[in-house]
């Protein structure tokens, strides 16, 4: 069991408070569906998450079973069972999808994995998302269309096993045949190893098919209502001017 637990998180981003205060509590098993309108801090709380630099926690602790992780660099929260699949994902040019999966799981394990073994489960995952075969051998997003980056994420996070992983719009730009193909590739990793996830979507189709287990609504930087799936059902038909009413607040 491993929990992440967020507590009073206020973050700036270049001396501007986007996060004003959050609560948030995530473990293992649990699907986290967080909504929200555009430029609301979704994307800045993720970031925050990871440890990406450019975002400061000014106030507030961030902790994986009781362990203080905002101390640490991102690749020791990556260690740590944190994953990001991002918004938009980079272009890592002169680096093989397969070089960059394998330090990756070799940062995590006393021993080198085998090579027969790593081919087989890189195989596994790429046939998962119904990629090509050569993905194993292209630089990592370099050309990819947005749909193969999102799917390429989808193919990270079946390899590494997180214990959290943080999907922030991964569905975004994704056909209906696509979507279909993620959100059963996430579902199957997230079953196999129990992990936690946050899930950062627009589309009700897409959280139809995760069943998420709760919901959240994050506007200015706080999290101002927390559901089941039917919060999700309740934006899709009416979208958040019921909630910017009901707690008084503008996104
Ligand atoms: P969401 O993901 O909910 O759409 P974001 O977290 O991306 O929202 O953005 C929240 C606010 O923070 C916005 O006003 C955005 O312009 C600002 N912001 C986020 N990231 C950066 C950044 N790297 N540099 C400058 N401003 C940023
Ligand atoms: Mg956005
Ligand atoms: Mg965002």
């Amino acid at each position: 069991m491993v929990e992440l637990a967020i507590h009073d998180l206020h973050v700036s981003v270049e001396e501007k408070e986007i996060l004003k205060g959050l609560d948030l509590t995530i473990q293992s098993g649990e699907r986290h569906a967080l909504m929200g309108p555009n430029g609301n801090g979704k994307s800045t709380l993720l970031a925050a998450i990871m440890g990406n630099p450019k975002y400061t926690v000014t106030q507030g602790t961030i902790t994986l079973d009781g362990k203080d992780i905002l101390s640490m660099p991102v690749d020791q929260r990556s260690k740590a069972g944190l994953f990001l699949g991002m918004q938009y994902p980079p272009e890592i040019s002169g680096v093989t999808n397969s070089d960059f999966l394998r330090s990756a799981i070799n940062a995590r394990r006393e021993k080198p994995i085998g090579l027969f073994q790593f081919i087989k489960q890189m195989e596994g995952a790429i046939s998962s998302l119904q990629m090509k075969s050569d993905l194993a051998h292209r630089f990592v997003n370099d050309g990819f269309s947005g749909g193969e980056k999102k799917r390429n994420e989808i193919v990270q996070m079946t390899m590494l096993k997180p214990s959290i992983a943080m999907l922030d719009e991964i569905d975004s730009g994704l056909d209906v045949d696509a979507l279909r193909i993620v959100a059963d590739a996430v579902m199957k990793s997230q079953e196999e190893c129990d992990s936690g996830l946050i899930i950062v979507s627009h589309y009700a189709r897409f959280l139809e098919y995760l069943k998420p287990t709760h919901a959240h609504i994050l506007i200015d930087g706080q999290i101002v209502a927390s559901g089941d799936a039917t919060l999700v059902e309740k934006v899709d038909k009416e979208g958040y001017e019921w909630i910017e009413e009901e707690v008084g607040v503008q996104a």
